[in-house]
């Protein structure tokens, strides 16, 4: 039987100022699925995640996630309903180094990561907690993004680009980390442009293009209509 709806997405309209970038985006997301949003570069695929935790300008429409309206929601109360956000940019402290990066955000829910369930998640930060994450590769800065958020008890994460500029074989661990988190009932939304990445974790896949979500792939389908997805990512 399908999970329930998590997130329901009603025409999205978002602004920069004065520039308007969603025209009305339409998705939702069960309760322990993983989808992706895909689309060219500019598409709005960023500007969702945005979006939905309140970092953007002015919003219209409705995001309902477990009753709430997250466009009523102020972005520094987002992180208590159990969302965590992991940006493109992933925002490791490069003064702090690895734990204290672990530790910086508060365990807003119960039930989030122990510090040794994230480095049985991510070997590669086992055994580095005093290095700084400046001296970490991307990869590592990556998993420590993810890993931060995993501790503060998130459920519901939504993941900017995790494979952009990483090593094929980190670009797997990260994949393998985020089938273990889906087996444990984590929900996420990943915005990516691997698709093959995006194939080995997701369940559906949504296509952004120009500020609106313009189709829907489930991800046994994905092979059948590679031909329509590369012609929306202009490949
Ligand atoms: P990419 O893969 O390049 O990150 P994207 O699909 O995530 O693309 P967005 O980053 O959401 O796209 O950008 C959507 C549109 O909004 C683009 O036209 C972009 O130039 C514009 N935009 C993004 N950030 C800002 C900003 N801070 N101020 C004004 N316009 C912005």
């Amino acid at each position: 039987m399908a999970e329930p709806t998590l997130l329901n997405v009603s025409n999205l309209e978002a602004w920069y100022g004065e520039s308007h970038v969603l025209h009305g985006v339409n998705f939702n997301v069960r309760r322990g699925e993983v989808v992706t949003l895909i689309g060219r570069n500019g598409a709005g695929k960023t500007t969702t995640l945005r979006s939905l935790i309140g970092v953007v300008g002015k919003r219209t429409g409705a995001s309902t996630y477990q009753g709430t309206d997250l466009l009523k929601v102020p972005a520094h109360k987002v992180a208590r309903l159990g969302i965590g956000y992991v940006p493109e940019e992933r925002g490791i402290f490069s003064k702090l180094n690895v734990i204290e990066n672990l530790m910086f955000p508060p365990a807003w829910q119960s039930g989030g990561m122990s510090v040794d369930e994230i480095y049985t998640l991510f070997p590669n930060l086992k055994g580095r907690d005093s290095t700084p994450g400046t001296r970490l590769s991307g990869g590592e800065q990556q998993m420590l993004a993810i890993g931060r958020i995993l501790r503060t008890g998130a459920d519901f994460i939504l993941l900017d680009e995790p494979t952009e500029g990483i090593a094929p074989v980190i670009i797997e661990e990260i994949g393998a980390a985020l089938r273990i988190l889906k087996d444990r009932g984590m929900t996420i939304i990943l915005v990516e442009q691997n698709l093959r990445f995006a194939a080995s974790v997701a369940d559906r896949h949504f296509v952004l293009d120009q500020g609106k979500v313009v189709d829907e792939i489930s991800n046994s389908a994905l092979d059948a209509n590679m031909d329509r997805l590369n012609r929306y990512l202009g490949v």
